[in-house]
């Protein structure tokens, strides 16, 4: 119940996977400005920050130990190894968002995405999905941001994420950012507006 009374609809929690260099950022980044009531949750990582990053706003990076500490403490919803390293979903970041009747949007992998349907079936599962596995490795090559092992890491980690659709509530396939952005959006409308429970 809010102040009013009125029972609050309850925030919805949208899981968005895929693979490494799918696209899956870019597109979160010009979908969510058209959801006023979403908030994209802030995963924590050891992960080195890129030179472009800044602590606290793509990720909170954390050093192995407090990783670790935080692991112990029950502070995550859920974490994963990933390649090197690691990362996880805060509970601060999402529980108190949904209490709230926020929607929280997560952008995590598929063992973590895996996790979260476990522990919260009620959350909607968008997979982000590449034309092809040769143009997956060609946008991977083309950001740069890896070393050539965590690069082949990623390609190997995607043939299992790639066949993993199925688990998925959507799919969307990301053919050109303008096209895969559009039908994002729809399908976060209707999630939101009560099309799928
Ligand atoms: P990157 O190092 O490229 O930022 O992220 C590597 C992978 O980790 C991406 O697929 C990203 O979606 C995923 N990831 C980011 N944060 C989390 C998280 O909190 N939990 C899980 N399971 N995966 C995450």
């Amino acid at each position: 119940m809010n102040s009013g009374g009125q029972p609050r609809r309850p925030g919805r929690l949208l899981v968005i996977s895929g693979p490494s260099g799918v696209g899956k950022g870019t597109l979160i980044g010009k979908v969510l400005p058209h959801f006023k009531d979403a908030v994209l949750s802030r995963s924590a990582t050891t992960r080195p920050r890129r030179s472009e990053e800044k602590q606290g706003r793509e990720y909170y990076f954390l050093t192995l130990e407090e990783f670790e500490d935080r692991v112990k403490a029950g502070d995550f919803l859920e974490h994963v190894k990933y390649g090197a390293n690691k990362y996880g979903t805060l509970r601060s970041e999402v529980v108190k968002q949904l209490d709230s009747g926020k929607s929280v949007l997560l952008e995590i992998e598929l063992e973590g995405a895996r996790n979260i349907r476990s522990r919260m079936p009620e959350a909607v599962l968008i997979f982000i999905a590449p034309p092809s596995v040769e143009e997956l490795r060609l946008r991977l090559a083309g950001r740069n941001t890896e070393a050539d092992v965590e690069r082949e890491v990623r390609l190997e980690r995607a043939g299992e994420e790639l066949a993993s659709q199925d688990e998925f509530d959507y799919i969307v396939v990301n053919r050109t950012v303008d096209q895969a952005a559009n039908e994002l959006e729809k399908v976060i409308k209707s999630t939101l507006e009560g099309g799928r429970s």
